[in-house]
């Protein structure tokens, strides 16, 4: 006491009376100025870094400038105007100091009991703290603490501080349901600087009307999920109460009519309140084995266990449904059709040659990042949609897309920079003679505007193609796929089209076990230009994928395009690797899945993940080519290149930079190989696992010596994993390959998700 009234005659000039405060860790003194003017003196504990108290002092005044309403204590400098001062000598064992406004009100646990307006106020107080800290940074994470949900997972190491096993049990499965729904799904809820130790300690009220006066202790500030401050703040007004639930919903109606959570929060609110009371228990006994004496270390352990056991009987989908009620969700989301009505609209409205998905059909009304949600708000790991291929709905290509659609979209006869930018941009992922660059809006039309360039650079009219290949749905397209034209309603092959065997080294001729299989494929390829020719035919391009998708998830074996490429260009005709699916890093040791065959196109076609679903696609070819196609007749493009899909364009190729996504799609695609493996290893119905990156497919037999497709039961493994909310199709000529080319920024719980689902599937048995 005696050293804090010394320390402020000191440091700050004035002769103070004192008082201790009570506190967690630090040592806080009441002060009272001459004037009568109350402050308070914070000694920080030796383990707290000057960089840390600086940005509680940064965040107290960002939050004092965007809402001066929030009261928030403020730095009060020492007479050299320092704001924060080390006092005590041989370095390791200062302590950092601090002088700060103090703020009237009682603590909110001293307050009584609170009704449902002042829980309601307190909800609206906590969503202006999150909107006033809106916009608030710091360069780099100063502290990792374990009262930050993001490292809740990591309370397991501490489980054996629980000595009862009822209630370690309980801690267990609040892990165990974190792990599972929320983990997953950290990366993509909004995240922000949030207080993060709203409790009644903390919170400041009027001993009178009990109305809300401050906020104090900004010593767990941190960088994380926004929503965990509500979840916090409610954990804790639960506490001591009759009715937990009604308690928290009450703080949570308030919160969202200041700052409304998403869905996806929703969906995590639950499993976030649980994970701070069970944090909150479990370091209590923690601190208590070190410090028995303390306290305020432990005040929270016995409500707090009374909370948990209470809140851990009730069903967490049931809780979500009551939150989404409670703030009225539900009526906003059940606006909108039901499945039989839409069904029944589209059949009068929509052209009937479109099929849908699953025997119980979806209605997905929203994503984010790997997920798919239903109407109902039901989760489904997306493990197919390869178009929005950097996670749905991601904000920073929202946001490209937004900016520029505010400011100008017209079309390339005007220059503008993002055309010339984007193309630059492109054509540098790209390997030399391929420069340029001809936008379009879809794979079908970049296909199509391919086999124009062929033609008229070459001179020649055919196509060589993959059998089973798709290649697009306009009349030139159809006419290179195999997959189509073969398939129902297809009119066969047309004269100018010479179809060649998949270079699949499972099921084709030449399996995996010839090492010439590359050779003996890419002879195929030769063989049909020789049969065209001697027909009178010339080859003006032949089409591949580099990863052969429709035709089945097939990998060509090594050595295959680029001898297959030779036979072309030694018949005059050029090479189009159509990267519609398989491009953009998705191979992960390649950006361009031709790179990983060591072969150049002379065209590549471009789809689907260039725009993460805006309709944008790419046709980029060699100098001499474009040239050649220069022959008078314009080629213009109402759409293609206008600058709202460039600015698309260049913030996906931004994120899959910044965000490392091409290494992400190696790394979560090797470990999911190894897990199929294993899963193979274990279940006759898997023939073959292969692939390259996060683009796989798992061919299922009936039979593993003869390789007899096991078609329906592909199907009925479709159903049942769409059932366990996990979304998947089937490729090939035979529809019983999976196939797995998940959004990339899939991590390794979601291929683990997706296996451990499998393995189920599979272990119940399939008909
Ligand atoms: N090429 C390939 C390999 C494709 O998979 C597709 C579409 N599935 C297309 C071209 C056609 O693209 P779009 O549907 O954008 O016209």
């Amino acid at each position: 006491m005696q050293e804090a009234v010394e320390l402020t005659r000191e440091l700050y000039g004035f002769e103070a009376q004192a008082e201790q405060l009570p506190s967690y860790i630090d040592q806080n003194f009441r002060l009272e100025h001459p004037s009568g003017r109350k402050m308070v003196l914070k000694i920080a504990n030796s383990g707290v870094g000057r960089d840390e108290l600086d940005l509680q002092n940064r965040a107290m005044d960002y939050i004092a400038a965007s809402d001066p309403g929030l009261q928030v204590p403020r730095v009060v400098s020492t007479l050299g105007g320092d704001r924060i001062v080390a006092v005590g000598g041989a370095s390791e064992q200062h302590y950092q100091v601090r002088l700060l406004t103090y703020l009237d009100g009682i603590r909110w646990a001293k307050a009584p009991t609170p009704n449902s307006r002042q829980l309601r106020r307190l909800g609206d107080f906590v969503g202006s703290l999150t909107r006033a800290l809106e916009g608030f940074s710091y360069p780099a994470q100063t502290h990792d603490h374990n009262w930050d949900v993001k490292h809740f997972p990591r309370l397991r190491d501490r489980l054996g501080e629980l000595a009862n096993a009822r209630r370690r049990g309980i801690v267990e499965q609040v892990l165990d349901r974190f792990d599972r729904e929320v983990a997953p799904r950290l990366p993509w809820l909004p995240s922000s600087v949030i207080h993060n130790d709203v409790n009644e300690h903390n919170v400041l009220v009027d001993a009178r009307g009990g109305e809300i006066t401050g906020l104090i202790d900004f010593g767990d500030l941190v960088q994380t999920v926004t929503a965990s401050e509500i979840a916090v703040t409610m954990a804790y007004a639960m506490l001591g109460q009759d009715d937990p639930l009604t308690v928290g919903t009450h703080v949570l109606c308030g919160y969202h009519q200041r700052h409304p959570l998403g869905a996806a929060e929703l969906d995590a609110l639950f499993h976030l309140v649980l994970a701070r009371l069970a944090t909150s228990v479990t370091l209590s006994a923690y601190h208590s084995r070190l410090d028995p004496g303390n306290k305020y270390l432990t005040v929270s352990e016995a409500p707090g266990w009374k909370v948990l056991d209470e809140l851990i009987e009730l069903g967490p989908e049931d809780v979500r449904r009551h939150f989404g009620e409670a703030i009225g969700e539900a009526s906003g989301r059940s606006a909108g059709r039901g499945i039989d009505e839409i069904l029944d609209l589209r059949k009068h409205h929509i052209g009937p040659s479109l099929s849908i998905s699953y025997r119980k059909p979806l209605k997905i009304v929203r994503g984010a990042g790997p997920y798919l949600f239903d109407a109902r708000g039901r989760a489904f790991l997306d493990c197919i949609n390869n178009v929005c291929h950097v996670g749905h709905c991601h904000p920073k290509v929202v946001a490209a897309a937004h900016a520029q659609s505010a400011v100008l979209n017209t079309n390339t006869r005007y220059l503008h920079d993002s055309l010339v930018e984007y193309a630059e941009r492109l054509t540098a992922t790209l390997p030399d003679p391929l420069e340029v660059c001809y936008f379009v809006n879809s794979g079908s039309e970049a296909n199509d505007l391919a086999l124009r360039l062929a033609r008229t650079f070459t001179g020649h009219h055919d196509a060589v193609v993959v059998e089973g290949a798709y290649h697009g749905t306009t009349i030139c397209a159809v006419e290179l796929s195999p997959y189509k034209f073969d398939g129902p309603g297809g009119a066969g092959r047309a004269a100018h089209v010479h179809p060649v065997p998949a270079p699949d080294v499972y099921r084709g001729p030449y399996r995996s076990d010839d090492p010439d299989a590359g050779r003996r494929y890419a002879a195929d390829v030769r063989r049909a230009i020789e049969r065209a020719e001697a027909e009178g035919r010339q080859i003006a391009a032949f089409f591949i994928e580099s990863m052969i998708s429709c035709g089945g998830q097939v990998i060509p074996p090594a050595g295959y395009l680029r001898r297959a490429f030779r036979h072309v260009r030694d018949a005059g005709g050029v090479c189009v690797a159509d990267e519609v699916q398989v491009g953009f890093g998705r191979a992960g040791s390649a950006f361009w899945a031709f790179e990983s065959q060591g072969a150049v196109p002379d065209i590549v076609t471009l789809g689907k993940p260039i725009g993460n679903g805006h309709p944008l696609s790419a046709v980029v070819t060699t100098r001499e080519i474009a040239d050649a196609f220069a022959n008078g007749m314009e080629y213009f493009n109402t759409f293609g290149g206008n600058p709202v899909s460039c600015a698309v364009g260049l913030a996906v190729l931004d994120v899959i930079e910044e965000e490392g996504l091409q290494e992400n799609a190696r790394v979560v695609g090797d470990h999911l190989l190894d897990r199929l493996s294993e899963l193979a290893g274990r279940h006759p119905l898997i023939g073959d696992v292969r692939g390259h990156g996060l683009f796989l497919g798992i061919d299922l037999v009936r039979d593993r010596r003869e390789r007899l497709p096991a078609t329906d039961e592909a199907t009925a493994v479709i159903e049942a994993m769409r059932d366990r909310g996990v979304l998947l199709s089937t490729e090939g000529p035979f529809h019983n390959v999976i196939k797995i080319k998940p959004p990339i920024v899939w991590q390794t719980a979601h291929a683990d998700i997706f296996a451990d689902t499998l393995d189920e599937v599979l272990t119940q048995g399939v008909a």
